[in-house]
């Protein structure tokens, strides 16, 4: 990475027709990159022209969960993202991640400044293309990221992510509430690890329930317009599978009828 972006953001120009999307959750491990793998391979299943920007310094575990292996290429200063793509789906999403620019898994200690430069030249210096949608897949927590986001391309709007648990659900909404700060449109709240199905089909709610529903209520009270809750994925062990062995669940055609794959393919709808 160089010290700092040259050229303008494309996303950030009014003439740009990309969607931009960041996904939040308050804390890790709520399944906030799954959501973000699946909606990019949804929406690029539909045809779309599709990208994804893993900033989540903490956890960079996009190009995994893609089954992306190859590195980004430098041509001129330009960087070229490696591209994402399945056998039998003509699906392809565009991958760049922290962890293409670390040296094995040497932990990121970058400090604020530096994180915003790096978003910066993610987001100005990478050969994107015309991308229909841009998906960035945020650290958890109301950090600075989120705000350098929101400087950087004031039409992003927040998906937040959140599990059932009443617990995660307030640090969610103190995520999703960080877009008011920065005036950006709260575009829904996904639940996920919602209630599992057992072999003899009763229901276990894991880890509660209610926290998607409370999470959009208050963003509407909070922004004041509509956040609807779009989806409640529940959990469901092949979607751990799935994001291992990167190939995401939606583009598995054995798991089509799933109600995993379909309540993920709800956020893409
Ligand atoms: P985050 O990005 O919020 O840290 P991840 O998407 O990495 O969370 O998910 C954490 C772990 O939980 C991963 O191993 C992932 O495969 C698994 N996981 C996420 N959602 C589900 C689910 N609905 N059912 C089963 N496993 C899940």
């Amino acid at each position: 990475l160089r010290g700092g972006a040259t050229r303008e953001i494309p996303f950030a120009q009014p003439s740009s027709r990309t969607r931009v999307y960041a996904i939040a959750s308050g804390k890790g491990g709520v399944g906030k990159s799954t959501v973000t793998v699946n909606l990019a391979a949804a929406l690029a299943a539909k045809g779309l022209s599709v990208g994804v920007l893993d900033a989540d310094i903490y956890g960079f575990s996009i190009p995994r969960m893609l089954g992306v292996t190859g590195n980004p290429t430098r041509v001129d200063d330009m960087i070229l993202p490696p591209v994402a793509r399945w056998e039998g789906s003509p699906a392809e999403v565009k991958v760049i991640s922290v962890g293409m620019f670390v040296e094995g898994n040497t932990p990121v200690v970058w400090r604020g400044p530096m994180l915003h430069r790096a978003l910066q030249q993610f987001l100005a210096d990478v050969f994107w293309g015309d991308l229909d949608v841009l998906l960035l897949d945020l650290p958890p927590g109301t950090g600075d990221v989120a705000i350098s986001v929101g400087q950087l391309i004031p039409s992003t709007e927040i998906l937040v992510v959140t599990t059932p648990q009443q617990a995660a659900a307030e640090v969610a909404e103190r995520a999703g509430a960080i877009a008011l700060q920065t005036r950006q449109k709260v575009a829904g709240v996904v639940e996920n690890m919602s209630g599992m199905t057992l072999p003899d089909g009763t229901v276990l709610d894991v880890f509660g329930s209610g926290g998607g529903e409370q999470v959009a209520n208050s963003l509407t009270q909070l922004t004041g317009h509509e956040v609807p809750l779009l989806a409640q994925v529940p959990l469901d062990p092949a979607l751990r599978v799935a994001g291992d062995t990167g190939r995401p669940l939606v583009l598995r055609p054995e798991a089509a009828d799933s109600p995993a794959a379909q309540a993920l393919n709800t956020v893409a709808g």
